[in-house]
């Protein structure tokens, strides 16, 4: 196994102070960590300096010292075996614009988790500027359900998967990627075939949108109290759970569509997906709704909401699990379908609902703002699996 010396971590948010100490903790190496956005790095580095390191707590302990924290891409990324985006999708293109220049010859560069479509727009970066040495890959999910408790010190992990599968790009380095991977991790690592299957299954572009549908489809427009903000996965009812079937599916149809073309075994149905990454954290594994009410790291986490007033509240349409979930998930994966010519009827439903509270038709008209394979030239489903498949 290749020996890391130093990897950077791009973000600043909770699952990259989540990442930057178990990693430099699991692999014995320098860690650095990137963090252009706002007055990000010199907070951490503040933040950082007075507690001497992040500390990781719960579900997983961890503590160490970023090296070097910047807002400078050439500060950090030279000099680094691995370089890891762990931020929201829609800051994946600019982050990779301003990391790629200065990669080191063979680089390792992947996303966690990837949501759809990151080979797409990472290769097209790569391109073009000639860089055909840097490997890619991606993870399904990020690996826990972590919260920022006190900001530049100490990270809660609520919650962290018993297995978490990944793919690379060229696919065949998998074999070489996974291992280091797991390592860093330190937990199980899947491997998928190739990165369309990761794409596929994104299980955050069905539990996010699907939820957040069946939590506020019917939301009469009225402000509502603190005490109201709706649990986000406990009350899942059983309307809610039947959308998530749907859209589970849809996708299970779009894999039995191109199955006999690529690999897909990783793309699993949701229920499966839920067991094998929580495993002993549910309680109830009867139904998927009962899997996703008694599932101990989901516990207690609320719904997005925003304050309207001192006192009231609304759903929070903005947030990611419609502005990311849907642009850089649902749509890619609608999108990828739609190269078949086939449908997805409830992927549809949901599309059109998160797409009407961003006033964005997903569907149609702004279908090319999402990360859909029809944006990066793959026009023809022969392409799209050529791309996937490449060695
Ligand atoms: P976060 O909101 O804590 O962090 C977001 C970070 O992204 C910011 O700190 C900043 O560094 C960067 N960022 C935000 N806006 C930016 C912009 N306009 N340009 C450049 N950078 C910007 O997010 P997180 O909780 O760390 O989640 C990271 C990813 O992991 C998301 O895709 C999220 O959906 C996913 N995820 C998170 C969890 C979790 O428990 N935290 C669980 C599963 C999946």
């Amino acid at each position: 196994m290749i020996k890391i010396e130093k990897i950077t971590v791009c973000g600043g948010g909770n699952g990259a102070q989540t990442l930057a100490p178990i990693a430099a903790h699991n692999l014995e190496c320098l860690v650095d960590i990137y963090a252009p956005f706002a007055d990000e790095a010199e907070r951490l580095r503040a933040r950082v300096a007075a507690h001497g390191g992040i500390q990781v707590v719960d579900a997983v302990q961890a503590q160490a010292r970023p090296h070097r924290i910047s807002a400078d891409a050439a500060a950090v990324i030279p000099g680094s075996d691995m370089v890891v985006l762990v931020l929201p999708a829609f800051a994946h293109e600019s982050t990779l614009r301003q990391i790629v220049p200065h990669l080191d010859d063979g680089a390792w560069v992947g996303a966690m988790p990837a949501r759809g479509g990151f080979d797409y727009c990472a290769a097209q970066i790569l391109s073009e500027h000639g860089r055909d040495d840097v490997g890619l890959f991606g993870l399904q999910t990020l690996p826990w359900a972590c919260r920022i408790r006190e900001y530049g010190q100490i990270v809660h992990v609520l919650g962290v998967k018993e297995v978490v599968d990944a793919a690379a790009r060229p696919a065949a380095q998998i074999g070489q990627i996974a291992p280091l991977l797991e390592q860093m991790l330190g937990l199980s690592i899947g491997a998928a075939a190739n990165m369309l299957a990761l794409t596929l299954a994104n299980t955050g572009q069905l539990v996010h949108p699907g939820i957040m549908y069946g939590l506020f489809a019917g939301w009469d427009g009225r402000p509502f109290g603190s005490d109201e903000i709706p649990l986000f996965y406990q009350v899942l009812s059983e309307d809610g759970a039947q959308t998530l079937l749907g859209l589970s599916d849809d996708v299970q149809a779009i894999r039995g569509r191109l199955e006999s073309k690529v690999d897909l075994a990783a793309v699993r149905p949701l229920k499966a997906w839920l067991l094998r990454s929580y495993g002993e954290a549910i309680a109830d594994s009867s139904t998927l709704r009962s899997a996703f009410v008694s599932n101990r790291a989901y516990a207690g986490l609320k719904a997005p909401v925003q304050k309207v007033s001192p006192e009231q509240f609304a759903p929070d349409f903005k947030a990611r699990y419609l502005t990311d979930d849907v642009p850089f998930g649902l749509g890619v994966s609608r999108a990828t379908d739609q190269l078949g010519k086939e449908n997805t009827p409830t992927m549809d439903k949901v599309i059109a609902w998160a797409g009407a509270r961003l006033n964005k038709d997903y569907l149609s008209k702004n279908v090319h703002e999402a990360r859909i394979p029809q944006r990066y030239v793959l026009q023809h489903l022969e392409q799209l699996i050529a791309f996937a498949t490449e060695t």
